[in-house]
């Protein structure tokens, strides 16, 4: 077995170990096939005013412009789908928000990986990511076969489907890369046919500034534009509805981090109780998770937005 094959198989096995469900590989190079798409997207103002977006437009596009000397994306997943839900009825919150932050989490599992593979394979250089700096995650996870991207701009595993973590390591250890897999949706319009907003008028493209994640989390002004009056459907942080229509969703298991577990103040909070909800209480609830992103100030101006419809 060559010194590549080798390394490949540790780094998998670490992954596994690590309780990550799913790991693919792709060489770090640039990614032509998303260059032309992502310029269109930002031409047509689908970030809305996540200014972010436009920046570091080299290094979102070629990881050895991020981590130079990188010649390996290793791509991960981690499931999140819950076992216990939220109850209807309640001001919805996203799956991926119900726990602890993922970012907390899935970051102290990518440094024990690093230090695993210089443990194991010797001096390797690299960074971890997960959701904060300029990689485009779903697009190396699909290069490294973990999944399609689906028509709502998900990354949907054939297996398990889309509610999954995505995290990378970029390093300057060469491995063996995986192949893209196939596109499954086929005819199916499901997710297009069901989102309340038009977000996803296009199939593969997301307008996020209509999307109700971005406007209940990133949109940071006083208001919600009224033209979403009456469409939110009782979604207060996030939107989980292109991704619980979808069949493939179906196969999705439940995690076992109890990390992520609904936390208990959250089931039966409802409309009322969240706008009189006073600071000292949402921080004691919101500690450490997604939901500070928002701070209570936000909650409130989302749940007020939903009761005016
Ligand atoms: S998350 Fe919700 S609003 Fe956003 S595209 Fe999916 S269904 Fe539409
Ligand atoms: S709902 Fe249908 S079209 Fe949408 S992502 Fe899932 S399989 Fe694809």
């Amino acid at each position: 077995m060559s010194s590549i094959d080798k390394h490949t198989a540790q780094v998998r096995e670490m992954a596994y170990d690590l309780g990550f469900q799913y790991c693919g590989i792709s060489r770090a190079c640039f990614l032509e096939e998303e260059a032309p798409r992502l310029e269109e997207w930002l031409s047509k103002s689908y970030h809305g005013k996540m200014s972010y977006m436009e920046g570091h437009f080299d290094k979102r596009l070629d990881p050895r412009k991020l981590v130079p000397g990188s010649k390996s994306v290793v791509s991960l997943l981690l499931n999140y789908y819950p076992e216990k839900k939220q109850l209807d009825g309640f001001p919805k919150i996203s799956k991926y928000a119900y726990g602890k932050d993922y970012h907390v989490v899935i970051k102290e599992k990518l440094f024990q990986f690093l230090d695993r593979i210089r443990a194991e394979i010797g001096e390797v250089d690299g960074r971890v990511f997960v959701d904060s700096a300029p990689v485009m995650d779903k697009a190396w996870a699909r290069k490294s076969g973990l999944g399609w991207l689906g028509k709502n701009g998900n990354l949907i595993h054939p297996k398990e489907g889309s509610f999954f973590f995505i995290a990378e390591l970029i390093i300057d250890l060469e491995l063996r890369p995986d192949g893209p897999i196939k596109d499954y949706c086929g005819t199916c319009t499901r997710c297009l046919d069901a989102c309340p907003t038009d977000a996803l008028q296009e199939a593969y493209v997301v307008d996020g500034s209509r999307c109700i994640s971005y406007l209940t989390i990133e949109l940071k002004e006083e208001m919600i534009p009224s033209e979403f009056q009456d469409k939110m459907q009782d979604w207060a942080f996030g939107c989980d509805i292109c991704q619980d229509v979808c069949p493939w969703n179906r196969f999705s298991k439940p995690h076992h981090i109890s990390d992520f577990d609904l936390r208990e103040g959250l089931v039966h909070l409802n409309a009322k109780e969240w706008l009189e909800l006073e600071e000292e209480a949402f921080e004691q609830l919101a500690k450490h998770s997604p939901l500070e992103r928002s701070k209570l100030k936000g909650m409130q101006r989302n749940v007020r937005f939903l009761k005016s419809t």
